[in-house]
């Protein structure tokens, strides 16, 4: 059973972890943004995912609380600012109590993903404050503020860790939503620790900012979970299932491989990017299934990074080979149009429908803002209510805050 269903909200950062919860023997599962699991043996402790930066204390806190034992290992299923950032108060602990700083442990590309994150901060900070606007301001704080603790210890395929006493621990790698990715596996338990492999929603496995996921892969770890037959599976974000695991696994593989299988096939017979995202759905036994709502990712993101797996960035539209800038065509439809009022006069009537008419009634609307003429200023105020009104019915979490904190942007650009 899952024992938390998150919506959007329960996903967002305000859930300070708090109130950790043993599932198994010695392990134990704290909730935040993202999860963090204590593993806890007869001499020391693997704590998987520290979690943010600002929750590093509360994790420490929660640990303190069941025991005393030294921490061994921290382990990051992946490098993420949202699991792998909690470690430095976990090292102030050591300190302070005289203990041995823990090994750090992950994947060989974790390390590079910190090289990475260094090198782009500045473009990563500002698309974390696009994405994880919900959080209030500064979402993209946790870029700025970061501290790089890399692992100490880092595996390839699969790394046995023998130094909590009684308890053994393997951490194996898979491509999924990362390429520096680990599920944690605890035989003794039966319990993994999955990571972002698990969301408690459709796998975001395409998202806006992001660099490239790995659909067909993600499944094949999700099958690799499946087969040791765990007894609980704690996911990266949201719950825990317990006795549905091996059907969750199972589902979700299957929504990817449907997905990767899907999309090759539309190109093979031809198709271009454009009637690709537009037709392609999972099938409804899939879309309806309680593990693939799109609470955090969504398909069509999911078609667009598989899409960009296969392809170059051609479009099929050669005119788009060399295009103008959006504001010479802008012009040259304004000028035809007669000016901003009648597109305005369209976007009114559009921006009454459905969601599908105010996604149109936004290309409309650019025009005139693209055009930059003495309407800019209104078009950017008609486009703030545009994207508010399209944030109200979006379910995922991600395009949800993009519309919403782009809406708040477009309202200054209104007034400056
Ligand atoms: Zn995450």
């Amino acid at each position: 059973m899952n024992e938390q269903r998150p919506g959007p909200e329960a996903l967002g950062a305000s859930a300070r972890p708090r109130g950790a919860k043993e599932i198994a023997p010695g392990v134990y599962f704290l909730a935040g943004f993202g999860n963090t699991t204590f593993l806890i043996g007869s001499e020391g402790v693997a704590v998987v995912d520290p979690g943010l930066f600002i929750n590093g204390p509360r994790v420490v806190e929660e640990l303190r609380a069941i025991t005393d034992l030294e921490v061994r290992y921290v382990i990051y299923t992946h490098g993420h600012y949202d699991h792998a950032f909690g470690t430095p108060a976990i090292l102030e602990d050591a300190r302070v109590r005289g203990h041995q700083p823990p090994e750090i442990v992950g994947h060989a590309n974790v390390a590079k993903r910190f090289e990475r994150y260094a090198k782009t901060a500045g473009h990563l900070a500002q698309t974390f404050d696009l994405q994880f606007a919900s959080w209030g301001e500064g979402g993209g704080d946790v870029v700025r503020k970061a501290q790089y603790c890399p692992p100490t210890i880092s595996y390839e395929d699969h790394l046995e860790l023998n130094g909590l006493g009684d308890r053994v621990i393997e951490c194996r790698h898979g491509l999924g939503e990362t390429d520096d990715h680990t599920w944690v596996w605890v035989p003794d338990a039966r319990v993994i620790v999955g990571g972002d492999f698990i969301v408690s929603s459709m796998p975001n496995a395409g998202t806006p900012f992001r660099v490239q996921r790995y659909v067909l892969e993600w499944a094949e770890a999700l099958e690799d979970m499946a087969a040791v037959h765990p007894v609980a599976v704690v996911s990266g974000h949201g719950g825990v299932f317990t006795e549905d695991a091996e059907e969750m696994l199972s589902v979700t593989a299957a929504s990817l491989r449907w997905l990767d299988a899907e999309v090759v096939r539309r190109l093979n017979e031809g198709q271009w990017q454009e009637q690709i995202l537009d037709e392609v759905e999972l099938p409804a036994e899939l879309a309806e299934s309680t593990y693939l709502q799109p609470l955090y990712g969504c398909t069509s993101f999911a078609v667009r990074d598989l899409l960009r797996r296969y392809v170059g960035w051609y479009d099929g539209n050669p005119s788009m080979l060399f295009p103008s800038t959006r504001a010479d065509i802008a012009a040259e439809v304004l000028a035809m149009t007669g000016g901003s009022e009648s597109i305005f006069a369209r976007v009114d009537e559009l921006s009454a429908g459905t969601g599908a008419d105010q996604q149109l009634a936004l290309h409309l609307i650019d025009f005139v803002i693209f055009a930059g003429g003495e309407h800019a200023a209104e078009g950017h105020a008609r486009k703030a209510d545009l994207l508010d009104a399209r944030a109200a019915s979006e379910q995922s979490f991600v395009a949800h805050n993009v519309l919403k904190s782009t809406a708040v942007i477009e309202r200054k650009m209104a007034t400056d």
